[in-house]
């Protein structure tokens, strides 16, 4: 399966693509953590990155699909992919279409993750990441059994340097300009869900996980098994 999970800043998309990756044992395409990988070992491309993600912009449409396209050739990505992050504009969307249907396959499913702007800042604001995993933690909603330490692997807890209140603000303005948009290229496409993003996690987990069984029994009935 190919899934797409859509939403502003702080949806929730990185936190529930982890969950869905481990449940149906897909590869998670994350192109944002992706880039704080490539600023954080100093790569060419992170060196190329680094400004746009300091000031909230997006990274120019040829750079991210470069990129996308360099990593879906992976035989680990012919079972499914969850995109987090990724289409971020329609010329993406257009591309990710293409570069799947040239090897057969198709988006099936995009999940639109919805809050409130309001909810945005406060996401962000209190987000913590595992400087060691990447694990996400939310100072209020997920906070750490210890203060600044990962759970999961010890690993320092650290707040994006995008996570400031100004450069939210800019990041949810160039949300609206130019990846809500993409809500609608799906619509038309009819593989378009939207879910209630201000439920708890285990919530909003259980939405997801509802739709995608039933994408996948619809799937089978058309394509049923040998
Ligand atoms: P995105 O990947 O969409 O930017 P994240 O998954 O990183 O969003 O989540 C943003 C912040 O909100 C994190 O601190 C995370 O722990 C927290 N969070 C995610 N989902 C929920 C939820 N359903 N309720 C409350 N907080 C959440
Ligand atoms: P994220 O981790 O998804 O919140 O992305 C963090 C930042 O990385 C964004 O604010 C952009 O600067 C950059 N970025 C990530 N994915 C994309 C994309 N698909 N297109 C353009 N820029 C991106």
């Amino acid at each position: 399966m190919y899934i797409i999970l859509l939403g502003p800043p702080g949806a929730g998309k990185g936190t529930q693509s982890r969950r869905l990756a481990q449940e149906y044992n897909l590869k998670i395409i994350s192109t944002g953590d992706i880039f704080r990988e490539e600023i954080r070992k100093e790569s060419e491309l992170g060196k190329k990155v680094k400004k746009y993600l300091e000031a909230g912009l997006l990274v120019p449409d040829h750079i991210v699909i470069e990129l996308v396209k360099s990593i879906i050739r992976y035989p680990e990505c012919s079972l499914g992919v969850i995109f987090d992050g990724f289409p971020r504009t329609i010329k993406q969307a257009e591309e990710l279409d293409r570069l799947l249907s040239n090897c057969n396959r198709k988006v099936d499913i995009a999940i639109n993750i919805e809050i409130s702007d309001e909810d945005v800042i406060k996401r962000n604001t209190y987000r913590r990441v595992c400087i060691n995993c990447g694990r996400v933690y939310h100072l209020i909603f997920d906070p750490p059994k210890t203060s600044d330490i990962c759970d999961f692997c010890g690993g320092k807890l650290i707040q994006r340097k995008d996570d400031k209140e100004d450069v939210i603000r800019k990041r949810l303005e160039v949300y609206r300009q130019w990846t809500r948009p993409i809500i609608q290229y799906y619509s038309e496409k009819s593989i378009l869900v939207n879910i209630d993003g201000t439920k708890n996690i285990d919530e909003v987990y259980n939405q997801i996980k509802t739709v995608i069984e039933k994408r996948v029994k619809k799937l089978r009935s058309h394509n049923p098994p040998d």
